[in-house]
């Protein structure tokens, strides 16, 4: 049985004011989570590192790049990004990327690996929003083709709220297919174009979202094919989720990601997993829904 790629890095929570919306823990207290569960002795823990400002200029502009790193956002910027910068901010956003970059890089080795990060889909070439610095979902794919690593990169988006800095990054890309299935009455209000989105009414429950996500993964494929999935698992589709209007349960994110997994390795297409957004009060609760991703994948590989 070969080990599954788990990739994070120490540096990767955010410094916020109380009450934020936001889960400044949110990935410390998904490893500590993951670090409980008996399948975790399956996996190995890889850790990115920093990327440049030359690197993020295959999706965003200099100019952001630099307000990023140095802090110069102006207010109106940091409202939209919903986070206020701090070094500690800019030294993860520079880290992130890498982690799904790594995680692609796995997955292709090994036909699966984690991110405990990324599906900063709201991020767009100029600027940043909802709480999404720079788009990892773009940099990794782009990156990967660039460097002839693959040809082709489905994006598959699960989270709530529809990718659109990926769509909009994306757009002129015929090499990287984007795909959300998100909820129609949720942020962003202005959507950008995927090249395939589904939009989902509120308080869906887990058979209508599954039966809605079988159908999608087909359509993905009927005219395209991957050398590598990116799947953004989001669970802010959850129903207790602050922010989402869905209604899935628990095991409906379990089902709904096992399905995922199951479907592309059954056609031996290598998948990338980010964690994607998530909202809620209780810590504890947002690590573990968090990591049925992890529980998916090392439910359908071991
Ligand atoms: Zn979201």
């Amino acid at each position: 049985m070969e080990k599954i790629s788990w990739v994070t890095h120490p540096q990767y929570d955010i410094p916020l004011p109380e009450n934020h919306r936001f889960t400044s823990s949110k990935f410390s207290d998904l490893y500590k989570e993951l670090k409980t569960r008996d399948f975790s002795k399956n996996a190995v823990i890889l850790k990115p590192k920093k990327a440049s400002v030359e690197d993020l200029e295959i999706v965003h502009d200099k100019e952001y790049i630099l307000k990023i790193k140095n802090g110069t956002l102006s207010e109106k910027e940091i409202r939209r990004l919903g986070f206020k910068w701090s070094k500690i901010l800019s030294n993860r956003s520079f880290l992130a990327v890498n982690g799904t970059l790594l995680t692609c890089e796995e997955a292709l080795k090994n036909n699966v690996a984690c991110h405990m990060a990324g599906g900063t889909h709201h991020a767009h070439k100029s600027y940043g929003a909802g709480y999404c610095v720079m788009n990892d979902l773009s940099y990794a794919s782009k990156k990967l083709i660039k460097n002839n690593i693959v040809n082709n990169i489905l994006i598959i988006d699960l989270d709530v709220h529809q990718g659109d800095g990926t769509a909009e990054i994306l757009k002129n890309d015929k090499n990287i297919f984007t795909c959300s299935i998100h909820c129609k009455n949720n942020f962003p209000f202005r959507k950008c174009k995927s090249d395939l989105d589904i939009e989902l009414d509120d308080n869906i429950i887990d058979y209508e979202y599954l039966e809605v996500l079988n159908k999608t993964l087909d359509l993905c494929l009927k005219n395209f094919n991957p050398d590598l999935v990116i799947y953004d698992a989001g669970v802010d589709v959850h129903e207790n989720d602050k922010l989402g209007n869905l209604k899935l349960t628990s095991n409906g994110i379990l089902a709904r990601d096992k399905k995922v997994i199951s479907y592309f390795k059954n056609k031996s297409i290598p998948v990338a997993t980010v964690i994607g957004g998530g909202y809620s009060d209780n810590n504890l609760e947002l690590a573990k829904r968090h990591s049925i991703i992890f529980q998916a994948v090392d439910e359908i590989y071991n």
